[in-house]
C-alpha cells in the first residue's frame, strides 16, 4: 500500500466512476486505480489469473478477494501510485473495505473520503446498454447488467453505510448530466472537505 492519499469513487455499474476518476487524476494529483480494469487487462493478455476472472467478469460476478488484493497491490506498488491513488471498483463489499481499512491503518492513515455518483436505474440501464455498442464488453449485456446491478445492491451499496459509521467523508453527487458537468459537482464537493484532505 503507498504512503499517499486513497480516493474511493464509488457507484452502480454505468454511473461514470472510470470517467470522473479519469477527470480527478490531475486535480488529486494520483493516478485512477480501477479493478476493472486491471482484470481486463489480464484477460486481454490472456494471463492465467484473466483466464480464471473470465468468466466470472463475463457473468457480472465478483471475483474472489484475493485475486483482486493481489492484482491491486500489483499496481498499487507501481511509481505512479507513490502519491496514492483514485480507487474505482474497490472496495465492492463490506469485507474489502475493512481489508483496505486494515492496510491504511498500518500506517496511521484513511481513505481521504468516498465520492458516491447517484444515477437512476433507468439512466443506467442506457448508458451501460450504449455502451455495449462502443466498448464491447462482454458483460454489458442485459444478463450480466441484471446480475451486476444485484450485486450493487446487496454487497457494495452497504459499502457507503460502512463508510459513514467510520466517519469516513461521504459525499454524495448527482450523476445524472453529461461527464463535465459532473465533473462540476464532483470538485465543487471536494471543496467542501479541509485542506489537509485535499492537498496533493
Ligand atoms: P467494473 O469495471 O468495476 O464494472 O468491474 C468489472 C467486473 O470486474 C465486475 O463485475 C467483477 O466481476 C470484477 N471486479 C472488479 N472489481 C472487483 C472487486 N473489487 N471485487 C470483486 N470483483 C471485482
Amino acid at each position: 500500500m503507498p504512503n499517499g492519499a486513497i480516493w474511493v469513487i464509488f457507484g452502480p455499474p454505468g454511473s461514470g466512476k472510470g470517467s470522473q476518476a479519469e477527470l480527478l487524476t490531475s486535480a488529486l494529483g494520483v493516478p485512477h486505480v480501477s479493478t476493472g480494469d486491471l482484470l481486463r487487462a489480464e484477460t486481454a493478455a490472456a494471463t492465467p489469473l484473466g483466464a480464471e476472472v473470465a468468466p466470472l467478469l463475463s457473468a457480472g460476478e465478483l471475483v474472489p478477494d484475493d485475486l483482486i488484493e493481489r492484482v491491486l497491490a500489483r499496481r498499487l506498488a507501481r511509481p505512479d501510485a507513490a502519491a496514492g491513488a483514485i480507487l474505482d471498483g474497490y472496495p465492492r463489499t463490506v469485507e474489502q473495505a475493512r481489508s483496505l481499512d486494515r492496510s491504511l491503518a498500518g500506517s496511521g492513515r484513511r481513505v481521504q473520503a468516498v465520492l458516491v455518483l447517484d444515477v437512476d436505474e433507468a439512466t443506467l440501464l442506457g448508458r451501460l446498454l450504449n455502451r455495449a455498442g462502443e466498448q464491447h464488453r462482454t458483460d454489458d449485456n442485459r444478463e450480466a447488467i441484471a446480475e451486476r446491478m444485484a450485486e450493487y445492491r446487496e454487497r457494495s451499496e452497504p459499502v457507503v453505510a460502512y463508510y459513514r459509521a467510520q466517519a469516513v467523508p461521504v459525499l454524495a453527487v448527482d450523476g445524472t448530466a453529461a461527464v463535465d458537468v459532473v465533473h462540476d459537482r464532483v470538485l465543487q464537493a471536494l471543496t467542501g472537505l479541509s485542506p489537509s484532505r485535499t492537498a496533493p
